[in-house]
């Protein structure tokens, strides 16, 4: 067993826990019942952690979770330079004002 990383919610770790499982990784999801229980355990100690059931399939996981990182859509956002808007990755005017985003 392996600590591979902790997510922010509970949803989040049950996604990556799906994205190991797809990639033929064994996974488990543990504080689960964390959220809540936020008075009687330690703030840090609180979110949902992923841990691995093979250490040899660590660099495998931390690969996977690179890439979701990299493509989770609050990462590729830019925003507008005239409004200042959060607009996705390829958009090349600004879907609330039009300008050219470059
Ligand atoms: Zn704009």
């Amino acid at each position: 067993m392996r600590r591979l990383c902790s997510a922010a919610n509970l949803p989040e770790a049950y996604l990556l826990k799906q994205l190991l499982e797809q990639a033929g990784i064994e996974a488990r999801v543990f504080n689960e019942h964390a959220q809540g229980a936020l008075g009687e355990i330690p703030f840090t100690h609180a979110y949902p952690e992923v841990w691995l059931i093979n250490d040899a399939d660590a660099v495998r996981a931390e690969e996977l979770i690179r890439t979701y990182e990299r493509t989770e859509p609050s990462a590729v956002t830019r925003a507008c330079p005239a409004c200042g808007e959060q607009n996705p990755q390829g958009f090349e005017i600004c879907w609330r004002c039009g300008a050219p985003i470059s």
